[in-house]
């Protein structure tokens, strides 16, 4: 079983996912593991009332925005990793907009390389503390070159990914479907779609039944 542990100061906002997709089932027939660790819960209180944990500061290179505590970070992160067993093998992936690039090889190399426990660590703000990489020699991956808010888009987008290469989480025919990233046109019932009085048609080589043919076409298309 491989588990997944995501490092992120706002673990609710995972649930709804999880719980409604292919991430659900794959934790239900035991594929996979998900576990949240926020760093709130390792941070040190502040204030006069005691009340404030704080997980963020000001960057030292001045400029909007705060930057998450190695500390808080570092306690989840070990916390995730718990006791050291010699089965285990763990990575580390912080989420950042300029890391590598995350490709569908890359899932599948996860799956590959048998990892069993993969921290995910979710930055927010202006990103985290740049010795949380070093310390736990972690890797940067971005999901695209744009800016999101936080890390959590980021680390469902890659459980999501990494999961559906495991064998047997998905159904024989969308497993191999997994080969090849498709971006061929699908079409199902009806053969004839009326929309706003105009009609759209199946492709007739999709109705020919030659599979020949529908490979040839579906390859075009891949074009
Ligand atoms: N200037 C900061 C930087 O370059 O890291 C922007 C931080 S961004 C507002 C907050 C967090 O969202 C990042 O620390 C990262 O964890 C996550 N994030 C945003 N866009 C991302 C992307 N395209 N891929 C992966 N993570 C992303």
């Amino acid at each position: 079983m491989l588990t997944f542990h995501v490092i992120t100061l706002f673990p609710e906002s995972l649930t709804s996912y999880i719980s409604e997709s292919i991430l659900s089932r794959a934790q239900d027939k035991k594929f996979i593991k998900i576990k949240t660790y926020t760093p709130r819960d390792y941070a040190e209180i502040v204030g006069e009332n005691g009340w404030r944990k704080k997980v963020d500061g000001r960057p030292y290179s001045g400029g909007p925005g705060m930057v998450l505590l190695p500390g808080p970070v570092l306690r989840a992160v070990a916390k995730a990793k718990g006791r050291a067993n010699a089965k285990r093998k763990f990575k580390i992936i912080i989420f950042s907009p300029g890391g590598t690039n995350f490709t569908n090889t890359y899932a599948k190399g996860c799956i590959d390389k048998k990892y069993t426990d993969i921290i995910l660590i979710c930055g927010r703000y202006e990103g985290i503390d740049a010795r949380v990489k070093k310390i736990l020699k972690a890797e940067d991956v971005s999901i695209g070159e744009y800016v999101l808010t936080g890390g959590e888009l980021p680390a469902m987008v890659f459980m999501d990914a990494v999961s559906r290469q495991i064998e047997g989480v998905l159904g024989k025919f969308a497993s191999l479907e997994e080969n090849r990233i498709s971006s061929h046109e699908v079409y199902t019932r009806p053969e004839v779609f009326t929309y706003q009085k105009k009609k759209y048609k199946v492709p007739e080589v999709l109705l020919s039944g030659d599979h020949k043919k529908i490979e040839e076409w579906k390859t075009s298309k891949n074009k």
